[in-house]
């Protein structure tokens, strides 16, 4: 398989109490080593501050990284500028969370789509006619096109800022908890477009969510961020079915189950107390001031790595 994008020992650390001064540093991001290969969909969860959306915006170079190295389609993105740089932000491109955050209020759809084609210089003759045919590829009708952003349902907003980023054809996108602003009602239906688009379009998707269940309908792999740190990776099935590390352990056995029996049957990790400070992470495993399988004198000193377990099942931890 090939990667579309590849991340390597990367790192961001945001100075804490100033920046000529600072007191410390908050490891955001430390030393992630990534790939996401071209036509799957990687999903990404992890708790709130785990630094899963600023890994999203260090891959799209949103933010610039304190150390490492992202490839894109093989080129390295750290070192790109100009005309490259230009043609990296059209094949690349992140949905955010709050559609009426992203889209400006005194804006028609046209208005908000042609001027993403005057910007990035898109050689289209007849936009109004290109943008008209392509809101049916959202799920939108032409009689949409001057209307105001306010018009619209939250869900046909996320789809209009869907658009925006589908009429620069781009061969990635970051998701970043796209349907966490929306209604129950709509996110399914904001899922099953993003999935039917992906196999329309060739599109491949670094899906950020704290929401499992849909990380699991929609992706293929999933890795599992702890502090800065990807802790576990794999195959989507085998990550929820047989989940190896203790914080992944936790976060499925948090889930709800549907069947009594099942849930009567299924093992439960609990989370002990609060993640740690990230200004000063504890040493060794980052997890071990919460692990219950603690191993004192290894895992507060060793830090684990990923290493394979199963086949294209990677953990960091002492415990295989
Ligand atoms: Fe727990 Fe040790 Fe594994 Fe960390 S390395 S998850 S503390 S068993």
């Amino acid at each position: 398989m090939k990667a579309l994008v590849k991340a390597e020992r990367l790192s961001k650390y945001f100075p804490v109490g100033g920046l000529l001064r600072p007191r410390g540093y908050v490891k955001a991001v430390d030393n992630v080593d990534l790939e996401i290969y071209e036509g799957e969909t990687l999903g990404l969860v992890g708790e709130t501050g785990s630094g899963k959306t600023t890994l999203g915006r260090l891959i799209l170079r949103l933010i610039e990284p304190t150390s490492g190295k992202i490839y894109f389609d093989g080129a390295d993105v750290t070192k790109l500028s100009g005309k490259e740089l230009a043609t990296f932000r059209r094949k690349a491109q992140i949905i955010f969370q709050d559609p009426y955050m992203s889209l400006n209020p005194r804006f028609t759809v046209y208005q908000t789509l042609l001027e993403v084609i005057k910007v990035h210089k898109l050689p289209i003759q007849d936009p109004e006619e290109h943008i008209g045919k392509m809101l049916e590829l959202v799920g939108l009708e032409r009689s949409h096109l001057h209307r105001y952003p306010h018009e619209f349902s939250g869900g046909q907003r996320q789809r209009i800022a869907i658009l925006r980023a589908l009429i620069l054809e781009p061969k990635f996108l970051v998701l970043d908890e796209p349907t966490s602003a929306l209604d129950v009602s709509v996110q399914a239906q904001i899922l099953n477009m993003l999935k039917d688009l992906q196999r329309r379009l060739g599109l491949t998707y670094l899906f950020i969510s704290h929401d499992i269940g849909a990380v699991r309908y929609m992706s293929n792999r999933i890795a599992v961020m702890y502090m800065g740190k990807i802790v576990e990776i794999g195959p989507v099935d085998a990550v929820i079915k047989e989940p190896l590390h203790p914080y992944t352990q936790a976060l499925i056995s948090a889930l709800p189950v549907p069947d009594p029996k099942i849930a009567r049957s299924k093992k439960t990790v609990l989370l002990q107390g609060e993640p740690p400070s990230p200004i000063n992470p504890p040493a060794g495993c980052r997890f071990h001031p919460r692990c219950p399988y603690f191993i004192k004198g290894k895992c507060d000193v060793e830090e684990p790595q990923l290493k394979e377990v199963k086949s294209g099942h990677y953990v960091a931890c002492h415990l295989y």
